[in-house]
């Protein structure tokens, strides 16, 4: 079965003994886990975070946990 790395779009076999599939090379394995950790994708994993701490369950929670006085002024 042919493959094209999802980097560079060369067309390799796919193999299970390939550590690095579907990519073609440690190189583009690499290269792929830098786009991942850049800016392109760190912002969907923010607006992620922020609709979970948004959700309504994790606030009540959160708010259960306040002291007591923590409304008081
Ligand atoms: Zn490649």
């Amino acid at each position: 079965m042919k493959v094209d790395c999802p980097q560079c779009h060369k067309s390799i076999e796919w193999d299970s003994s390939n550590p690095y599939r579907p990519f073609c090379s440690k190189r583009c394995q690499l290269i792929d886990l830098g786009e991942w950790t850049s800016e392109s994708h760190a912002i969907p994993l923010k607006d992620e975070q922020s609709e979970i701490l948004l959700d309504p369950e994790s606030v009540e929670e959160m708010l259960s946990q306040m002291p007591d006085d923590f409304f008081k002024e």
